[in-house]
């Protein structure tokens, strides 16, 4: 059993995990519930997540969310949602209660309402903080380096592996704008067999190179997750090169093993059973 987040923000989801998996929750709950809490919460909206996360170009707060089992490998995906402060569960509500895996924009709400989910005004999506930066945005066209998607992990006492990631996108993006994140193999990918990834950083680059199915495939074939995140920065640093971008891959197989790979200093925090501590981590960047 074992748990781990992206970004030292993701300490409370991941006390959150450990405390569900302790009791026997699957691993699909304990994503779920731990998710909601960060995306739900105005004060994390500033690390991209949710609720007071930035707004797009036309100030409304449009979210990203996806998860997926080990098994069955099932997943759900939101992109471009707007209005619901707990993008994840309209996410795997997708996986469960539609014969679809993704729903984009206008389609995400609808379906989101037809599911129970309350809609809520785009003033109330929004934060003191991120209202302030989007004024800044309008009246200065100053904009916001931030890339900073939550991505969970979490190994359950059963013997599956679930991996959620949620994300409000890079701050004022055009209207749309998809990043990698809700994409299966891009932002997050998960196999019973071998274990599950989650990516963070600039999407519009990272979609490009699969790299959580690339990792979990590594891992198939016996890789260490260490390895596998290793192999695959390599990888993509030798395609991009000189414009080499934020990135940070995070992977755990079915021992409950951690790995991490990344372009920029990367904290993650991980909950192991069998040391039953929570430790934060600091990635340094890969060098080639
Ligand atoms: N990967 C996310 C995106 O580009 C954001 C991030 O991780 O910061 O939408």
């Amino acid at each position: 059993m074992a748990a781990v987040g992206t970004w030292t923000f993701s300490l409370p989801a991941v006390e959150k995990m450990r405390a569900l998996i302790l009791e026997g929750v699957n691993s699909l709950d304990c994503v779920e519930k731990a998710m909601s809490d960060v995306e739900n919460n105005p004060e994390t909206g500033p690390y991209i997540v949710g609720r007071g996360g930035y707004p797009n170009r036309d100030g409304i707060v449009q979210c990203d969310a996806a998860i997926m089992e080990g098994h069955p490998g099932r997943f759900g995906a939101v992109a471009a949602l707007a209005g619901v402060g707990t993008p994840l569960a309209v996410a795997r509500k997708v996986m469960e209660n539609s014969p679809h895996s993704m729903l984009v924009g206008s389609g995400a709400l609808a379906f989101a309402r037809e599911q129970g989910f309350s809609i809520e005004d785009n003033a109330d999506m929004m934060s003191e903080k991120s209202s302030n930066a989007y004024q800044m945005f309008c009246e200065e066209d100053r904009s916001v380096k931030a890339h900073d998607t939550l991505g969970l992990i979490a190994l359950d006492l059963h013997g599956n592996i679930t991996v959620g990631v949620s994300t409000s996108g890079t701050p004022f993006k055009y209207p749309g704008r998809v990043g990698d994140s809700p994409l299966p193999g891009c932002g997050l990918y998960a196999d019973i067999r071998a274990g599950a990834a989650a990516a963070t950083g600039d999407g519009d680059k990272i979609l490009c190179y699969c790299p959580t199915f690339h990792v979990v495939q590594l891992m198939k074939q016996g890789f260490s997750p260490a390895a596998a995140c290793h192999s695959v920065i390599q990888d993509i640093q030798h395609q991009a090169g000189k414009n080499m971008f934020e990135f940070g891959l995070i992977a755990m197989n079915m021992k409950g093993e951690v790995g991490v790979a990344s372009s920029v200093p990367f904290p993650y925090v991980v909950w192991s059973q069998s040391t039953n501590t929570i430790h934060q981590f600091q990635q340094s960047p890969y060098s080639p």
